[in-house]
């Protein structure tokens, strides 16, 4: 079966100093499809079918260009830990179109790891198995969370190997976002006094993205405060870390992006830091709120051509307040809480303190709130008593509330991407060729919120033999 892609090169009416045009490098011999996701090709009306013409692998590695589109890699700067690091871009990351679907939604695709572009520095534009396996297995996760994320299309073998720490596979992930420009695209112009770019890009976001805020740039930003917050708040609710919250990461649509060293909290640790590199904690799980907000101050710089400071001060006033509602009413759903109580705060802070005293597993103790049968009690260990004393003020505050069980377990998921489940994945694919694995373990984060006994084994914390999994910036 062959198929049509009709791109529109819509970022690639803007000057050229937003891209550097190109195609790809081609790596590898002969590409070989791992994985293709059919829910992500349906946001581009592509039918599953096509996953297997030999010609889907061609596209999605780079190796066949796509009739009729500009293939681009942008430029964007950024702050990284905090530092201003200058000019960055898509190193290995090519825009091979822009794709607009039947209901009128403009896609980027984009291919991530195949191969140099001007901005990759002395990168190899590469990218392995083992994180392409990871972003693709959380991309999915995470959407079907409900969170705002990038998607993944799907998983290509270049069949070559790349150096890291040892030598590995390596792999082209095709991402799909409705945009994946960053924070780092407005400081680049911005730091190198280009204002009028700035103001450019500013009118292409807007009028692709946010058209109801045409020609009020204030209340664009506004409207960035507010989905960065309520990422964040999202984040927080399910025990996500990110791990790498540069400004060059940071989506302008508030969508997940660049799935590195992150980490779903297993064990419950307010402080928990999932990136190896990350030494000095920046960007622990307790962080992520504020450095969130630093990130919008730094694009409140990047704008500051474009809207005068008092408005940007006080649409930046507006994020905690977007953050606190958001995270409430997370919260509120995980603990089953429907009427608006007093205490219900000191409530809900009373378990997460001695959640963290236990360290007990994030998941699986919010799974377990709407029976708080006897492993549940049991997990809390040492401090089941105290653990027990909750529980009591809990059923009395819940008098009345109705039934909970399954509201309550549509907002406390089973299953969560665990390192150890990334893993178990990656090494199935890479030491035995096992795909049937990934696929079992990517259909299982599709339904992170129904019970799966098939899968009960891999809603648990890791066995012994892959427990303390180490994740860093190499990938
Ligand atoms: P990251 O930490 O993955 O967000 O990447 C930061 C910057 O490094 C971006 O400009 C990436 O495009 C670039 N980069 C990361 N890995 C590579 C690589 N293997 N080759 C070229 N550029 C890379
Ligand atoms: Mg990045």
């Amino acid at each position: 079966m062959s198929f049509a892609l009709r791109p529109e090169n819509h970022f690639a009416q803007l000057p050229g100093d937003f891209y550097t045009a190109m195609p790809a490098e081609k790596v590898g011999q002969t590409p070989r499809l791992i994985h293709a996701n059919a829910r992500a090709a349906a946001l581009i009306d592509l039918d599953p079918q096509v996953f297997g013409d030999p010609e889907f692998a061609q596209i999605f590695s780079g190796h066949r260009p796509i009739a009729d589109a500009t293939a681009l890699a942008m430029v964007y700067s950024g702050h990284q830990f905090g530092v201003w690091a200058g000019q960055l871009g898509d190193g290995r990351a090519l825009l091979i179109a822009q794709l607009r679907n039947r209901r009128g939604e403009l896609w980027d695709v984009q291919l991530k790891g195949a191969g140099r572009t001007p901005y990759s520095r002395f990168g190899d534009g590469r990218a392995v198995m083992r994180s392409t396996i990871r972003e693709y297995l959380c991309s999915e996760a995470m959407a079907a969370l409900g969170i705002p994320t990038t998607r993944a299309l799907a998983i290509v073998a270049t069949g070559e190997t790349v150096q890291r720490e040892t030598s590995e596979p390596g792999a082209i992930l095709t991402r799909l976002a409705r945009s994946h420009i960053r924070f780092g695209h407005f400081e680049h112009f911005h730091h190198s006094g280009r204002h009028e770019q700035v103001r450019l890009l500013a009118d292409h976001v807007i009028g692709e993205y946010f058209a109801p805020y045409k020609g009020d740039y204030p209340g664009w930003f506004g409207e960035v405060v507010k989905r960065t917050a309520e990422l964040m708040a999202d984040w927080q609710a399910v025990g996500f870390a990110h791990g790498v919250m540069n400004t060059d990461n940071m989506s302008i649509l508030g969508l997940t992006l660049d799935y590195g060293p992150f980490g779903f909290m297993e064990a419950y640790d307010p402080g928990f830091i999932c990136n190896h590199t990350d030494e000095t904690g920046r960007y622990s799980f307790d962080n992520q709120p504020s450095i969130g907000l630093w990130n919008l101050h730094a694009l409140a710089v990047a704008l500051s051509s474009l809207i005068p400071s008092e408005e940007l001060k006080e649409k930046l006033g507006h994020y905690e307040t977007y953050f606190t509602q958001h995270y409430r009413a997370r919260m509120r759903a995980k603990f089953g809480l429907v009427r608006l109580e007093e205490g219900d705060d000191r409530l809900m802070g009373g378990l997460l303190a001695l959640m963290a005293g236990a360290r007990v597993d994030y998941t699986l103790t919010f799974r377990g709130l709407s029976r708080l049968d006897e492993n549940w009690l049991a997990s809390f260990g040492a401090a089941r008593g105290d653990a027990e004393a909750w529980a009591t003020g809990y059923k009395a505050r819940l008098a009345g509330e109705g039934e909970r069980a399954a509201a309550m377990n549509a907002a406390n998921p089973k299953y969560v991407l665990r390192n150890w489940v990334a893993e178990t994945a990656i090494r199935a694919v890479e030491d035995r060729g096992d795909i049937a694995m990934l696929d079992r373990i990517f259909t299982m984060l599709q339904n992170p919120y129904g019970e799966q006994p098939q899968n009960e084994e891999f809603a648990a914390p890791p066995p012994p033999a892959l427990c303390g999994l180490e994740v860093s910036c190499s990938s």
